[in-house]
């Protein structure tokens, strides 16, 4: 029996990988060295490797059920291990029988994740696939589901590697320049800058797309404005149900309320936030603290003050125009008779598709945009100082930066998080 490479357990586990029960097929999978054991005191004759076979399951003279059965082994698998599959009639009861089963023959059932973490430790899937297939099951959206597809597929690393190796471009177009006098070096130094340039451009852009997490979660919008602006009114009217407390009694809404909605299929969380005004009462106070906290973390802000100024993230409101004469400059909205509301929709939509990946474009969890970022201020340095042989410094630091962006600290905290994201059986 081939043993399990690199299984930090040893020992090897199962679980349900099938969804929900009662459903009409239930796959319970077993990876590790005792797999190929476990399938054969249940099903007899192994099959053909990565072939199904019909099966009559026993567990000491007693019919378990009858199904379909696969066999994988190691490593040509997903964990690495020998890996077997059951496909059983979705019962509780199958299910539970074939559990106890297992467990006699001395496995034990899987935690969340636990087929993933040990695909990650035998080198089948790198960490940044991990997590693009972490999101991939908990997509919700088509924009979630095309992100977490690219980077379980790969996209992260071979982005990296690309940019890697047109950085070693630069460095040699750059100690050609060093190497050179006069009118050549003026020649080389442009080669080496105009890369730069190009290179800069795409990690800024890469290290500013919504990150990762946030396509998880939605893009944050705020509404933002003093009270009795109508936020409560716009948010319910946004978000299709009663979710904030309205009245016109000022500091009524004490707290953060957020509410995820998703517009042509982009997923948004918007926050309605406390009115930004001196707060007299104690609990108001600390829900308009929190309410500029709200206003720094989102990435669009529906700005309902009448000094409101538009920008990159901002859509300036003038609200109940049902009645009140709207700002020119403002998009005229009223959450009573429903004007504006489809246009501040689209300009929503507008907004994320600029901060979205478009097409091709992979995006970054939060934890490796200090990296990003590391490798993007090297770039400019190497860019901006007169020096070629400082420029070359900064070059080889922004390459160890481009190296660190996968690795870094607190890998085994972060892998915890991770896999507790997990459902069980994946
Ligand atoms: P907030 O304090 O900014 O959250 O404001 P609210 O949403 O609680 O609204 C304050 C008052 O304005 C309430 O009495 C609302 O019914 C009223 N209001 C809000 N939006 C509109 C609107 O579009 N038109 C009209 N006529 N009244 C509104």
């Amino acid at each position: 029996m081939a043993a399990a490479p690199n299984n930090p357990a040893g020992d090897t586990i199962f679980a349900l990988s099938s969804g929900a029960l009662p459903s009409a097929i239930a796959i319970i999978r077993i990876s590790g060295a005792r797999a190929r054991m476990a399938l054969e005191a249940l099903a007899g004759r192994l099959p053909q490797p990565r072939q199904s076979a019909l099966r009559t399951l026993c567990d000491a003279g007693d019919v378990l059920d009858e199904g379909m059965v696969l066999w994988f082994p190691a490593p040509r698998t997903v964990t690495g291990e020998d890996l077997a599959e059951l496909h059983l009639h979705g019962s509780r009861a199958v299910v539970e029988a074939c559990y106890a089963a297992l467990r006699r023959l001395g496995l034990r059932l899987a935690e969340p994740g636990e087929f993933t973490r040990r695909a990650l430790f035998n080198g089948k899937m790198d960490l940044a696939a991990v997590e693009g297939l972490a999101d991939l099951l908990a997509a919700e959206t088509e924009s979630q589901r095309r992100d977490a597809i690219r980077r379980q597929r790969g996209a992260v690393p071979r982005l990296l590697a690309g940019w890697r190796s047109r950085l070693t471009l630069i460095s040699a177009a750059m100690e050609a320049a060093i190497d050179y006098d006069g009118e050549e070096e003026v020649a080389g130094q442009c080669a080496w800058s105009a890369l730069t340039d190009s290179l800069l451009a795409e990690i800024e852009r890469a290290a500013t797309l919504a990150p990762a997490e946030r396509l998880r979660d939605g893009i944050r919008v705020a509404i933002v404005g003093p009270p009795n602006a109508g936020k409560s009114t716009l948010f319910n009217a946004l978000a299709g149900r009663d979710a904030a407390i309205v009245s016109d009694i000022a500091g009524t809404t004490r707290d953060v309320i957020e509410a995820p909605i998703a517009i042509d299929g982009i997923p948004f969380v918007l926050i309605d936030t406390a009115g930004l005004r001196e707060a007299v009462d104690p609990i108001e106070r600390i829900g308009v603290s929190r309410a500029l906290d709200e206003e720094d973390l989102a990435q669009i802000r529906i700005d309902l003050r009448d000094d409101a100024q538009e920008d990159a993230r901002t859509i300036a409101v003038s609200s109940k125009a049902d009645f009140r004469t709207p700002r020119p400059e403002h998009l005229a909205v009223s959450a009573l008779d429903g004007r504006g509301l489809d246009e501040l929709q689209r300009r929503l939509v507008a907004m994320a598709r600029g901060i979205l990946p478009g097409e091709g474009e992979v995006t970054f969890e939060r934890r490796y945009r200090e990296a990003l970022f590391a490798v993007r201020d090297e770039l400019v340095f190497a860019h901006r100082v007169p020096d070629l042989v400082l420029s070359a410094e900064h070059l080889r630091r922004a390459g160890r930066a481009l190296d660190a962006v996968l690795g870094g600290d607190g890998l085994e905290d972060m892998l915890d998080a991770l896999f507790g994201r997990f459902c069980l059986g994946k």
